[in-house]
Parts: C-alpha cells; structure tokens; sequence
C-alpha cells in the first residue's frame, strides 16, 4: 500500500509512452503524452512532450461543427476514448463549465485512470487464485505484506465498525466479509512468507 502512487495528475507521463521522441519537429524531448488523432479516430494517438501535447490539445478543437446538443450528448458518453480535452475558454459559452465532471478536466480522456485500473487488476490476478477474491475486498494489489496487509484491516475494520455505522445492517455485512478476507490472507502469508515480496 505504502507504494501506490497518488492519483496521478493530468498531465503524468503516460505509463504506454516506451521511450519514443515527441512528434513534434526538431522537439528532441521524450513523446511522454499522448492525443488522439482526431475524433473519428479516438484509439490512435501522437506523443509528444508536455509542451508540444499542451499546445496540440490547444490547437485542437475537437467539437467543431457539432451543435450544442451534440457536444451535450458527447460531454455525457460514458465510452473511454470519447472524452477529448478542450481549451475551456472557446466553449464555456455555450456549456456552464460547472455542469461539467472535474474528474474529465484533470484526466479528460479517462486515459490515465484507465490504464492505473486496468495495471491494479493485472497486478491483483497475478497472486494465487483463492487470493484474488480476498485481495480485492481489501483493495490491495499483488504482491502484498503482513504488515501492509494489517495496516489496511486497521483502516477497513475502524471504517466499517457497527458501533461507527449506527448498527447498520450492511455495515455488519461488510465488516463479516473483511474480517473473512483478512483471515484469509493473514494465514496464507503468515504460512508462506516467500510468497509475498519484501516490498
Ligand atoms: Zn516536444
């Protein structure tokens, strides 16, 4: 746990940049950001560095000749990859900029978060299958420690605690599913310490 990152923020590095150069001319920086193409070809992209990938989502306006119904219905799809980044300015006249997700305007595309799930739920189906199920309740990837293991059934157990939730029917449940999920754990890698890294 100790090891997860923040959240990234908008402009982190993209984890799929693999050491290329940014696309932008005589630019002899790293292509660390991506954009897409354009919008009929959203799952295509360039990289370039985080100068040239500001100034070509600056540059980009990506809603234009749609009306503002059609930039409604786009601002709303739930599709990764539909959710470009604009200059705020050239359409906040048309669109209460409060109506709009913030989560959209720090990782507009929904790139970044959507590789850090797709990473956690490949680090977590690494472990031992009977450890996966376990492993999720607590939401903590693979691999994993006892001591990591503790501090996040501290958290969990205070967080879910009856006497914290007003006796809450679902809170019991919970905290019966957490207290499984650690018991679990906790034996397995008590049992077999090498199956967990140091880290
Ligand atoms: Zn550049």
């Amino acid at each position: 746990m100790s090891r997860r990152p923040n959240r990234a923020r908008a402009f982190a590095p993209d984890p799929g940049a693999d050491g290329r150069q940014c696309e932008s001319p005589n630019c002899p920086a790293l292509g660390e950001y991506r954009a897409p193409l354009s919008r009929q070809v959203l799952n295509q992209y360039r990289w370039f560095c985080l100068e040239h990938v500001r100034a070509y989502n600056a540059a980009w306006d990506f809603y234009k000749g749609m009306s503002p119904g059609q930039i409604e219905q786009h601002l709303r799809a739930d599709t990764y990859g539909q959710r470009p980044t604009w200059p705020l300015g050239r359409i906040g006249g048309r669109i209460d900029p409060i109506k709009l997700d913030p989560e959209m305007l720090r990782d507009p595309l929904q790139i970044l978060s959507a590789a850090r799930d797709a990473e956690r739920v490949r680090k977590r189906n690494e472990a031992p299958k009977d450890l996966r199920e376990p492993l999720a309740v607590l939401g903590l990837s693979w691999p994993t420690t006892l001591n990591i293991l503790k501090t996040r059934y501290k958290e969990l157990a205070k967080r879910h605690h009856p006497d914290a939730n007003q006796g809450d029917r679902a809170a019991e449940d919970r905290i019966k599913t957490i207290n499984l999920a650690y018991a679990t754990l906790r034996s397995r890698l008590a049992a077999e310490p090498k199956l967990a890294a140091t880290g």
